[in-house]
């Protein structure tokens, strides 16, 4: 409930009659009937830690008359493939509020009904997880890391029954519980206020560090855009918001204090492109953190809190673990509190599609790298220069004449962590909207920087994504109550702009349509040049080549309209000889291409799996791939203007007064 209804609600109440008054408090009572029936129960346990196994306990109470349906997830937040977690559940047992068993019938992989209760049904469990990542379960002696959705059975129309977990410690562990969840006065007993808030915390029960920091509000002066806002936007968050880092590792106290130290200015980076932090719900906001030599590489964000997880140690990667952290720390902006219409509120019985990933996602890695510019983390230069290798596939990817960022967003059930026996064909099909939609935000973020001076940037495009779509809030804890549409985020550029023809042009030809961005031009103001990196280099089309015993082995599909694509080469052909030159290893291609030019006509010799061979003529073409080059590293001068746009663009904002 927003604060100004409430506040009419009792204007309403003093100023009526009693009956009145009665009347309307029935109403509410009715219409939120949850907040009066006893919370599901959960208690889990790990007698078994060793063998990955643990035990689940529910109580499901107050269940209406007929068969409870019980489920495990197929899906789990920020992830976009089905999964069927139901597979490592084992030994589940089914009773009523008197012990009697229950029996349970199957409808389907991932259901149980359960008829013939008295109100409250029972459930014991097990349950074997032996993946430590954002996704999966994890239990072994060192801790229990555990993805909801992945661990509990959940009821259908209990979504807004509250949830109490008690997790029981191993005796002699000395595990503690990491989590967003609520904490109680006992220290392993949590709640939830509804099953979406629940199914999004996931939790660290282990003998992890900890480090803990505040951050408070930023000074009024510089979040002139913010505090513009349209009236009923509300003010800027005026607490002091605090940061828990648990980690799990094997490193020093010393590299964890180095590590939390960068994290802390990572946060406040982030707070000053949207001028200020969500309010987080149980008072504070965690990164969990899992990196060990058994854990599984991951980031996972959740409204409140991140999984990140990598086979790494602070010592040798801690930077490189760093852009996990400055990646799903901005999510909690983007993507769980400024949140696509189409994953509000996230089904947990099937994978979600949504079109909006190259803005939740594709904005985020955009910013993810950017922000580690600005702290200094990684090198501006590098940075910029890096940007290459985001921006090659947009052009060079055969899926992105057919298919826009839009599209590209509606495939993630197919390929993020999706599993499948069969070949696909994505390198001729598909460009990730992780790095597309990076270089959607790179383009947008340079294109109105240079319409307007840079007095324009992208940072006022996502304030004004969170002033009406994120901080508004929800009805409830971990539900949102304005997510967005592709048509929101194109009104909202329209108004940020005050160009509405800019916006629909933009979207429509790079968003919703096929074309591409000129980065030559744009990155030019800020004293880059896009060049190609191999002029005149001769070529085949990119290639994936292996030596098989004496052969040169393609072992994968040839790039679409590309020479050798269209001589007819195709994955798990032997290449025999290219131009009257005979190749026994994949290097002895190039060498053999720099005696030609584009536009050479040259024979190709490969041989099919059936042994039949083939012999076909095509073009060399020129090598297409550019990189991004700083003018004064490339016979060039820096001029004033670019540097202005430069440190306008990469400076840090969190030290700067605006
Ligand atoms: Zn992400």
């Amino acid at each position: 409930m927003h604060a100004h209804a409430a506040l009419r609600f009792r204007r309403l109440a003093r100023g009526a009659s009693l009956m009145l008054a009665v009347f309307i408090l029935l109403l509410a009572a009715s219409t939120a009937p949850a907040w009066a029936q006893k919370p599901t129960e959960y208690r889990l346990s790990f007698a078994d830690a060793a063998h990955h196994l643990m035990q689940v306990e529910v109580t499901f109470h107050d269940v209406p008359a007929g068969p409870l349906q019980v489920r495990m997830s197929r899906s789990s937040p920020g992830r976009y493939a089905a999964h069927d977690f139901a597979k490592n559940v084992f030994e589940e047992h089914f009773t009523d509020g008197k012990g009697k068993a229950l029996n349970a019938t199957r409808p389907n992989p991932h259901q149980w009904d359960i008829a013939g209760h008295d109100g409250t049904v029972h459930i014991t469990y097990r349950l074997f997880g032996n993946r430590v990542d954002g996704t999966y379960l994890g239990v072994d002696t060192t801790h229990a890391h555990m993805n909801l959705p992945a661990t509990l059975m959940w009821a259908r129309g209990f979504d807004n029954r509250a949830v109490r977990l008690t997790f029981v410690q191993p005796p002699g562990s000395g595990w503690k519980v990491a989590t967003q969840l609520y904490p109680t006065n006992d220290p392993f007993t949590f709640t939830a206020p509804n099953l979406q808030y629940l199914m999004d915390s996931p939790t660290e029960f282990g003998t992890f560090a900890l480090r803990t920091f505040t951050v408070p509000p930023r000074a009024s002066a510089d979040t002139g855009a913010a505090a513009a806002a349209p009236a009923g936007a509300g003010g800027l968050n005026t607490k002091t918001e605090t940061f828990r880092i648990s980690i799990h590792h094997l490193g020093t106290e010393a590299e964890l204090d180095t590590y939390a130290a960068e994290v802390e200015k990572i946060v406040r980076e982030e707070q000053a492109v949207f001028g200020e932090l969500p309010d987080y719900e149980p008072g504070s906001y965690t990164f969990l953190a899992d990196y060990t030599p058994w854990s599984d590489g991951d980031g996972m964000e959740h409204r409140n809190s991140t999984v990140m997880s990598a086979r790494a140690s602070l010592a040798a990667e801690g930077k490189r673990l760093l852009g996990t952290v400055s990646h799903e720390f901005f999510h909690c902006w983007n993507v769980e509190r400024i949140r696509p219409a189409s994953l509000e509120p996230f089904n947990f019985e099937d994978a979600n599609i949504s079109g909006e990933l190259w803005l939740a996602e594709g904005f985020t890695n955009y910013y993810g790298k950017l922000i580690l510019l600005r702290t200094g983390v990684n090198d501006p230069i590098e940075g910029v220069s890096g940007w290459a290798g985001t921006i090659n596939p947009v052009f060079l990817s055969p899926g992105t004449q057919f298919r826009s960022a839009v599209d590209m967003s509606r495939l993630a059930p197919f390929v993020d962590a999706a599993t499948s026996i069969d070949p696909t064909n994505w390198p001729n099909t598909f460009y990730s909207y992780y790095p597309f939609g990076e270089a959607i935000a790179l383009g947008l973020d340079l294109t109105l920087r240079v319409k307007t001076d840079s007095k324009l940037t992208l940072d006022d495009f996502m304030r004004a994504m969170w002033r009406i779509h994120g901080k508004p809030g929800g009805p409830q804890p971990g539900l949102v109550g304005k997510p967005y549409t592709v048509a929101d985020a194109r009104a909202r550029l329209g108004e940020v702009t005050g160009d509405k023809a800019f916006a629909d042009d933009f979207f429509r030809r790079y968003i919703e349509g096929t074309e591409h961005i000129d980065y030559a031009g744009l990155l030019a103001h800020a004293g880059f040049l896009v060049r190609k990196q191999n002029p005149g280099r001769a070529t085949l089309g990119s290639l994936r080549l292996e030596k098989r015993g004496d052969a040169v082995h393609v072992t994968g599909p040839t790039m679409s309209g590309s020479p050798a694509y269209i001589a007819g080469l195709e994955q798990d052909d032997d290449l025999i000889s290219v131009a009257g030159t005979t190749l026994s290893a994949p290097e002895d291609l190039a060498k053999t291409l720099t005696d030609h030019k584009p536009g050479d006509e040259v024979d190709l010799v490969f041989k099919r799996k059936d042994g039949q061979e083939v012999r076909a003529k095509t073009t060399l073409t020129e090598d297409q791939h550019i990189e991004v080059v700083p003018v004064e590293k490339s016979g060039g001068t820096l001029t004033d203007a670019q540097k202005h746009f430069r440190d306008a663009w990469l400076n840090s904002k969190a030290s700067a007064t605006r």
